[in-house]
């Protein structure tokens, strides 16, 4: 549902500053091709009428509206960022039938008590204005929603339990510097895989540039590669000539099936 980084595109301070430090000029093309445009990272998986979300981006609420959210079964959250899980207090309206179910590690489930106290505070009786969310740690193969779920531990900054995602035959890994040897098994053997590929160009301490990107990719050889979580440095479409026929930028709202 959402490609960008946790600024999205255009960032704002882009805008502020009237474009003219934006590396390629694709916050410029949003005004005539909004798939330029990037609202912070999300997927939503569905499968036999069950709607998983990966990610409760700070865009959620937007998301929601342009696909026509009608229902979600379960959430998974990759880490404890906010650019992933900043759309939670818009949930609300998803969970007034029955309380929804956020699986993620114990990290970031600590991360998103601490953020939003008010969600997860003893209640008297029922507020309609707060999310019924409760929260289940994710440490082994899960099967939700009808989903198999295979948290994957990547290394991103100084984060201990960041997380990629095995679900059924699709990987989904937002944020990533490196994995270990035993992750990038568990991501093998994809039908398709949604990767991290923050910018092209000036080395990033905690994610990939496009090269390093490419790299993962082809180790990791899944049958597609869809590259997500981008800045305003990567134009989707002349940057495309440097991709390989299996891969390509990802753009919001694009539809997948496999
Ligand atoms: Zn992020
Ligand atoms: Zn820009
Ligand atoms: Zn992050």
């Amino acid at each position: 549902m959402g490609t960008g980084t946790s600024h999205g595109v255009p960032p704002l301070d882009c805008v502020m500053g009237g474009y003219r430090k934006c590396p390629k000029g694709v916050c410029r093309k949003v005004l005539t091709d909004p798939r330029h445009g990037r609202t912070r990272t999300s997927v939503l998986f569905r499968k036999r009428g069950k709607t998983l979300i990966a990610d409760v981006s700070s865009d959620f609420r937007q998301q929601a509206l342009r696909h026509d959210i009608k229902r979600i079964d379960a959430v998974v959250l990759s880490h404890g960022h906010i650019d992933h899980f900043g759309g939670l207090p818009d949930i609300r309206s998803y969970t007034e039938k029955k309380p929804l179910v956020a699986y993620a590690s114990a990290e970031t489930i600590d991360t998103v008590t601490q953020a939003f106290p008010y969600m997860f505070e003893a209640r008297k009786g029922r507020d309609r204005g707060v999310p019924r969310l409760q929260t289940v740690e994710l440490t082994e193969t899960t099967n939700i929603a009808g989903f198999k779920v295979t948290p994957v531990p990547v290394a991103h900054g100084h984060l201990k339990e960041c997380l990629g995602l095995r679900v059924d035959n699709v990987g989904y890994v937002p944020d990533v510097k490196t994995m270990s040897a035993k992750s990038v098994k568990l991501l093998t053997g994809l039908d398709c895989l949604i990767l991290n590929c923050l910018r092209d160009k000036r080395e990033h301490k905690t994610h990939m540039l496009l090269d390093q990107s490419m790299e993962l990719a082809r180790r990791l050889a899944p049958k597609r590669c869809y590259f997500i979580h981008m800045t305003h440095d990567i134009d989707y479409t002349v940057d495309s000539k440097k991709l390989e026929p299996w891969m390509e930028f990802s753009y919001d709202g694009l539809i997948i099936n496999v």
